[in-house]
């Protein structure tokens, strides 16, 4: 049994030879606080080291607690040199090995006593359950069984103290180093406190407390006497703690380097350290909620103007195309005459021109066109309107609704049938009271009987129009052989480009020159829509700079938070916090401000673009757009949270613990 023990060869802690110095950068003097430290300490002592202030205690027990390096010199805890470990295993032996008890408690002000007293084992990779029951017990035991929920700020000195201990318990404390643990509380508190570290000691815990009050140390089972950074005196080793009964096997040294051998890399497992990161940060940034409010701003105002941006650019884009397609522009092309560029020559297009076109592939529909403006007249009406003459398709190709009757045929066409269709303006204005079916309008004195009237088109002018056969035009009216333009009505637009060259190509042998000209509308609607979208994007880019801006608020705020959370850095470093931990926590605050933004900013873009719905402005919602904006939400986070992340790990735990 004892030989199981370290304490029976081979003390727990050997300092030989410890030197430290501070200063000597930028010019300072280099003084030199501890000066050649030698000291044994066997597991289960309970040892005050005591000395005047300003004598060296804290810096010693910095060194002593893995908190700080020593100069020179050499440390050994529990056979393992401890200059060979790196930041981790440091951080994993704090966490193991030691619990820190301080003057000024050193709680974390945010957390509850409960948590507070968690800590240690969650860096651990404690479940949760398991943590908190502990907790609870550990507090129960030290009287504060009532007090678990009460934050730092609503206990008294005594009581911080005891959470202060039991957070020193949570995870073994095999080595409770206490740093004038009495200093600030009454004598009362003090002696209970006292009471307390004697209690553990008893119980096999080695403790080594620190104290400049000789009263206070004389409760120690041994006194080491320091002065000016030299030990002056030792009561000698006490053995009482070193007893042959075995201590509880918690406070076996060979189980921190077992430990250690296992794995000081590792800590709690992925998913138990996210949920816990995000309810710290949660819990963080609720306490400052009005601050962290200010900083979404920026987040919330730049997710929710780039969703509605996008939302209206895209129903604007959307709604040109559908007027388009409602016209039928979307499937039509017009081939127009035009000038050969090398020769100078004006081109005719023919009746012989459309029947080509017509054979060309995915060509649906191709007619002679040819507007005029015509005086119309019916009773005592006269009424100059676009005549607009065509052939039998045209109802197809322009994707008309007929009000009333029926469109001219084929045959109408064949036998030049002088008949007219009216548009609905045209006829409310030659035909007043109502139905024009089968009356007559004198075209050029030309009479025409109506047979159909369209409805409403919604295009403007579109409805002060008077449609007849090109056929009867061009021979009795207009007065020329020649459309004047060819209408195309495609099948599928999408292969409009390779249409257009083969219809070019065809009028080109044909003409044996080039002196037509195609307006191709889809191809005008995909550059309208391309610009559209180019301006969309741009108010996206405005909206993605209120990104950045929210950014370096959460950037300025995180910060912030590190300079002012110092000290908690330091305490959670002490309590086995590796810089991984610190950087993550950190960086959670900074994502969890831009989530919680980015879900707020989504919220408040919905909410504006279903108001512009109902101001009957056009807007359509991209999944891809929200997404985006979320994602470049949190990214800025990300982005903007790592540099303070960073910052915050890279603290010397020393630095930090004496940080406001
Ligand atoms: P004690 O705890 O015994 O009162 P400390 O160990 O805190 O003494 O400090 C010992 C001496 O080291 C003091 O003179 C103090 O001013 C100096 N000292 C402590 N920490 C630092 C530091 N970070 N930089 C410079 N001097 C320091
Ligand atoms: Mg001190």
């Amino acid at each position: 049994m004892v030989a199981a023990r370290p304490a029976a060869g081979q003390p727990l802690i050997e300092l030989r030879n410890i030197r430290k110095s501070y200063g000597g950068t930028g010019g300072e003097p280099s003084v030199e606080i501890l000066h050649g430290i030698d000291l044994d300490i066997r597991a289960g002592e309970f040892v005050a080291i005591v000395g005047a202030s300003g004598s060296g205690k804290s810096t010693l027990m910095h060194i002593l607690g893995c908190l700080d390096r020593p100069g020179s010199g050499s440390y050994r805890f529990a056979g393992q040199d401890i200059s060979s470990l790196g930041a981790d295993e440091l951080a994993w032996l704090r966490r193991e090995a030691f619990g820190f008890v301080f003057q000024g408690y050193h709680l974390i002000r945010t957390l509850d006593a409960c948590h507070n007293v968690q800590v240690p084992a969650v860096y651990a990779g404690m479940p949760a359950p398991e943590r908190q029951g502990r907790a609870q017990a550990l507090l129960a035991r030290l009287g504060l069984g009532e007090r678990t929920g009460h934050r730092p700020g609503q206990l008294s000195g005594g009581q911080q103290q005891r959470v202060s201990i039991a957070r020193a318990l949570m995870n073994g404390g095999h080595v409770i180093l206490a740093d004038e643990p009495t200093g600030a509380l009454d004598s009362h508190s003090g002696a209970e406190v006292m009471a307390l570290l004697r209690e553990l000691a008893d119980a096999g815990h080695t403790v080594i407390l620190i104290t400049h009050d000789p009263q206070v140390a004389a409760q120690a089972r041994r006194v080491v006497r320091i002065s000016d950074g030299d030990i002056v005196g030792d009561g000698g080793q006490d053995r009482s703690g070193v007893s042959p009964e075995p201590a509880a096997p918690e406070c076996d040294a060979r189980h921190f380097m077992a430990g250690m051998a296992r794995g000081a890399a590792h800590g709690a497992s992925w998913f138990a350290d996210v949920k816990e990161t995000l309810g710290s940060a949660w819990r963080t940034l609720w306490v400052s909620r009005f601050r962290t409010l200010l900083t979404l701003l920026g987040i919330v105002i730049g997710v929710a103007s780039v969703i509605v941006l996008m939302a209206v650019g895209q129903g604007a884009s959307e709604q040109t195309l559908a007027q388009m397609a409602a016209f039928g522009n979307t499937h039509r092309m017009s081939i127009r005459p035009g000038t050969d560029n090398a020769r100078g020559l004006r081109g005719l297009l023919t009746e012989a021109d459309v029947r080509l076109v017509s054979e060309v592939p995915n060509v649906d529909i191709a007619m002679p066109f040819l507007t005029g403006s015509v005086m119309l007249r019916a009773g005592g009406t006269d009424l100059y309107t676009l005549v607009w003459s065509m052939g039998h398709e045209g109802l197809r190709l322009f994707n008309w609704q007929l009000a009333r009757g029926v469109f001219f045929s084929e045959e109408d066409e064949r036998q030049l049938a002088t008949v007219v269709v009216l548009g609905k303006l045209a006829r409310e204005r030659l035909f007043p009271d109502g139905d024009a079916i089968g009356r007559y309008v004198l075209l050029d004195n030309v009479p025409f009987r109506v047979i159909g009237e369209l409805a409403e088109t919604g295009e403007d002018d579109g409805d002060n129009i008077a449609a007849i056969p090109f056929a009867t035009a061009s021979r009795r009216v207009l007065g020329t052989p020649y459309p004047g333009l060819i209408q195309v009505k495609v099948v599928d637009p999408a292969r409009i480009d390779r249409t257009v060259a083969d219809v070019t190509a065809v009028l080109e042998e044909a003409h044996r020159v080039r002196d037509f000209n195609i307006a191709n509308n889809p191809a005008h609607a995909r550059a309208q829509n391309e610009a559209a979208r180019q301006q969309s994007l741009l108010l996206a880019l405005i909206a993605g700079i209120s990104l950045v801006v929210g950014g370096i608020g959460i950037m300025n705020i995180m910060l912030m938070a590190v300079k002012e959370r110092t000290r908690e850095i330091g305490i959670r470093m002490a309590t086995g916090a590796r810089q991984r931990d610190i950087r993550r926590q950190f960086l959670t605050e900074a994502v969890m401000v831009s989530l919680v933004g980015g879900v707020a900013g989504m919220a408040i873009g919905l909410v504006i673009g279903v108001g512009l719905i109902y101001w009957a402005v056009p807007v359509v919602f991209s999944i891809r757009a929200m997404l985006l904006a979320f994602g470049c939400a949190v990214a800025t986070g990300l982005v903007f949270g790592f540099m303070p992340a960073r910052q915050a790990a890279r603290l010397d735990p020393v630095v930090a613990l004496a940080g406001e």
